[in-house]
């Protein structure tokens, strides 16, 4: 493993990744990564896609105008709402013993295709997260059961996009949590974004072997195997440009022990702040805000929710949650097209 610091970025390889996204274009790279027996080798270089006569033309074509943001739906997580929104169960005197609420929540992902490098935020589930001999502890596979099968997990769900993992420059991890940083160990020439807090949070579970928290402890192990190019973002770092059109939102701790944001910039429309598991729902968002049932910092919670609010006034943005499936169903899905 090595850490990479932000001004040191160019220390890391430039993967091949401004030839834009073909449809149809098979994708390689997916199959040399999950080869479990070989762990650090690096992936095979892709197949790239023909070049893109348009963002080779020069630097004119290269603003935040050219991005196209394609939404990954990653399956769904069956849970009690209890965890998303707390206290939604409550008992009462005349209602001593309410019903328990299982839902079904979306697990999503974005693919920003730019010609500076592309960016990807979260990762969804590993595609073994689940069995007996799944990545999950048992108990967690029981909390939070995946809904989908392989076909909805990041690899496939890229592939199908004709984007390969050494096609992506940034990965942008919102937190380390199952559900959205299962498939990090795919990305061996990307910068792995994440913030230094909620690292160092999780590397505290592996360490304890804490099986009893949303860190995958086999997750972990793995990535602590790889080669990976890790760029650990402060807590006193202010927001920054990744590529333009696309910031960077250093939200520090709340929901979980450091939590990163991505505000992007559309040419068709208002912008759109993905905030993943900042804000899980338009329930939590409120006004009035609503805390979840997991949480690190209730504070920080709820200093990153008037902080978004903020930047959405400010800008005209939209919020679009982690995890809301209401507001999930409305988005236009990388199958149907995609933001520009
Ligand atoms: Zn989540």
């Amino acid at each position: 493993m090595k850490i990479i610091e932000f001004d040191k970025e160019e220390a890391v390889r430039r993967p091949e990744d401004s030839q834009g996204v073909q449809r149809g274009t098979p994708a390689s790279g997916w199959r040399e990564s999950t080869a479990w027996a070989t762990p650090a080798d690096p992936v095979e270089s892709l197949t790239r896609p023909s070049s893109n006569a348009n963002w080779r033309a020069g630097k004119v074509a290269r603003a935040s105008r050219s991005l196209k943001m394609h939404v990954l739906d990653l399956g769904q997580l069956r849970l009690d709402k209890n965890l998303m929104v707390a206290n939604s169960t409550v008992a009462t005197a005349r209602n001593p013993n309410p019903p328990g609420q299982l839902i079904d929540v979306p697990v999503s992902a974005y693919f920003i295709e730019h010609p500076d490098g592309n960016v990807l935020y979260d990762t969804g589930c590993h595609p073994d997260w689940g069995g007996p001999r799944g990545r999950w502890p048992q108990q967690t596979q029981e909390i939070f059961p995946v809904i989908g099968g392989d076909e909805c997990m990041l690899p496939a769900r890229l592939e199908a996009l004709g984007v390969g993992p050494d096609q992506i420059r940034h990965v942008v991890l919102s937190h380390l949590h199952c559900d959205h940083a299962g498939c990090v160990e795919f990305f061996r020439k990307s910068q792995l974004i994440v913030h230094h807090n909620e690292f160092v949070g999780a590397y505290k579970h592996f360490a304890l072997r804490d099986d009893d928290s949303p860190y995958i402890i086999g997750d972990l192990e793995r990535w602590s195997r790889l080669d990976l190019n890790w760029r650990l973002v402060s807590d006193t770092e202010p927001d920054q440009t990744i590529v333009p059109g696309v910031r960077l939102l250093n939200f520090g701790s709340g929901h979980a022990y450091g939590m990163l944001g991505l505000d992007v910039e559309l040419r068709s429309r208002n912008g759109v702040l993905l905030v993943a598991d900042a804000c899980y729902t338009a329930e939590n968002f409120g006004p009035p805000m609503k805390h979840p049932g997991i949480s690190t910092d209730s504070l920080g919670f709820a200093r990153t929710m008037e902080r978004i609010r903020a930047i959405a006034h400010e800008k005209g943005s939209e919020v679009w949650f982690g995890h809301d499936a209401e507001q999930f169903a409305s988005v236009r899905k990388f199958s149907e097209g995609f933001y520009e």
